[in-house]
C-alpha cells in the first residue's frame, strides 16, 4: 500500500498523521508543541511525531511517497522554515522541510500555512468544493483559501494571514508586534489578557485575580454556557469581533463555504459560530457563505496536509 504523510504543527500541538492514497488514515501521533528554547527543538518533536505515527501505522518512514506540512506562520517557503511566529514568542526560525527530507527518502514534501491544509483538506475531503475558506480559531487566529478551484498558498506560503488584519487600530497588542489584530481578541493565547482588559469589578466565577490559575478560553466558554454574566459579555465581544473578521474574509475570497475548527470551536462550537452567523449578514456586501464546523475536528490541518501530500498540494481529488 503505498503512504503519505500529513503533518500539523501548531503553537499547542504536534500531530502527525500517515494515510493511504485514498486520504484514510492508518496511524497517527500527537505531542504538545515545545515552548523552544530553540527552533530546533520544535524540529525534533516534530521528527518524534512523524517517527511515533509511522510506528503506529507500521509503515518505515523511509517507504512514505510523499509528505505534506501545515504549520503555523509566518513561512518561508525558499528555506522550508517558520520564522519568527507570534505565538511561540522565543523561537525564532523553524526548520521543517530541510530535516524531514533527511528522515523520508521522499523529496516530495510540500509546506503550506496551517490554515492553507485546512482548506485543502476541506476540498479534498468534500468532494473538491471550487470556493471555500478554512478558519483556524486555535492559539492563534488563521484562513486558507481555495478561489476559483486553486488553492492559495501565496509568496512563501504566507497568503490569507488573516489573524494579523487590524479590526480596531487603536486595539490591544498582538503576539507579532501590532495592534488591535483579530487575533488579539480571539486567539486563544490572547483570550485571557482580553478578559483583564474587559474585567470591571462584576462578579464572576473567573479567576481574574489570579494570574497563576490558569485562565483559557475553554473556561471562559464553560462559564458563559453555565451562566455567568461576565463571561458573557466576554464570549459576546469574541464573536462581535469574530463576525468583523469572517466578514472581511468573505470580501478577499468569495467563498461559498467558510468551515470553521481550531481548539476554540472544541467545547461550544454553536457559541462560536452563532454570533458569526447573526452578524455576517450586515457586514457584508455580497452574498453570505454558509457558515459551518469543520467534520475533521482537531485533525483537520493535519489531514489536509496528508490530502496536500496525496495530491501534489491540490487537494482536488481528481489529483490522486
Ligand atoms: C499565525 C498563522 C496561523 C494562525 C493559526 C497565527 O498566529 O500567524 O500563520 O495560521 O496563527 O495557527
Amino acid at each position: 500500500m503505498a503512504t503519505y504523510l500529513g503533518v500539523d504543527l501548531g503553537a499547542t500541538t504536534i500531530r502527525a498523521v500517515v494515510g493511504d492514497r485514498a486520504g484514510q488514515v492508518v496511524g497517527s501521533h500527537r505531542t504538545a508543541t515545545p515552548r523552544g528554547p530553540t527552533g530546533i527543538a520544535v524540529t525534533e518533536a516534530v521528527l518524534d511525531t512523524v517517527r511515533e505515527a509511522c510506528a503506529d501505522a507500521g509503515v518505515d518512514p523511509a517507504a512514505l511517497v510523499a509528505a505534506g506540512i501545515g504549520a503555523i506562520g509566518p513561512l518561508d517557503r525558499d528555506e522550508g522554515d517558520v520564522v519568527d511566529t507570534p505565538n511561540l514568542p522565543r523561537v525564532d526560525r523553524i526548520p521543517l522541510v530541510g530535516p524531514l527530507r533527511s528522515l523520508l527518502s521522499t523529496d516530495r514534501i510540500i509546506l503550506h500555512n496551517d490554515a492553507t491544509a485546512g482548506a485543502i483538506g476541506e476540498r479534498f475531503f468534500r468532494e473538491g468544493a471550487d470556493h471555500l475558506v478554512y478558519l483556524t480559531l486555535s492559539t492563534g487566529v488563521g484562513a486558507g483559501a481555495v478561489v476559483d478551484g486553486h488553492v492559495l498558498d501565496g509568496w512563501q506560503g504566507n497568503a490569507a494571514e488573516v489573524g494579523h488584519v487590524t479590526v480596531d487600530p487603536d486595539g490591544r497588542p498582538c503576539g507579532c508586534g501590532g495592534a488591535g489584530h483579530w487575533e488579539a481578541y480571539c486567539g486563544g493565547a490572547n483570550v485571557p489578557d482580553y478578559v483583564s482588559d474587559l474585567y470591571d469589578g462584576e462578579a464572576t466565577s473567573l479567576p481574574v485575580d489570579d494570574p497563576d490559575a490558569g485562565l483559557d478560553a475553554a473556561a471562559v466558554f464553560d462559564a458563559d454556557a453555565a451562566g455567568d454574566a461576565f463571561a458573557t459579555r466576554v464570549v459576546d465581544r469574541i464573536g462581535r469581533w469574530n463576525a468583523l473578521g469572517v466578514a472581511a474574509v468573505v470580501h478577499a475570497y468569495a467563498p461559498r463555504i467558510v468551515a470553521v475548527g481550531g481548539g476554540i470551536t472544541r467545547n461550544n462550537p454553536e457559541r462560536v459560530l452563532r454570533p458569526i452567523r447573526e452578524r455576517l449578514p450586515d457586514h457584508v456586501a455580497t452574498t453570505v457563505p454558509e457558515i459551518r464546523l469543520t467534520d475533521e475536528d482537531g485533525d483537520a490541518v493535519a489531514k489536509g496536509a496528508l490530502a496536500s501530500a496525496i495530491t501534489g498540494g491540490t487537494g482536488a481529488p481528481a489529483d490522486r
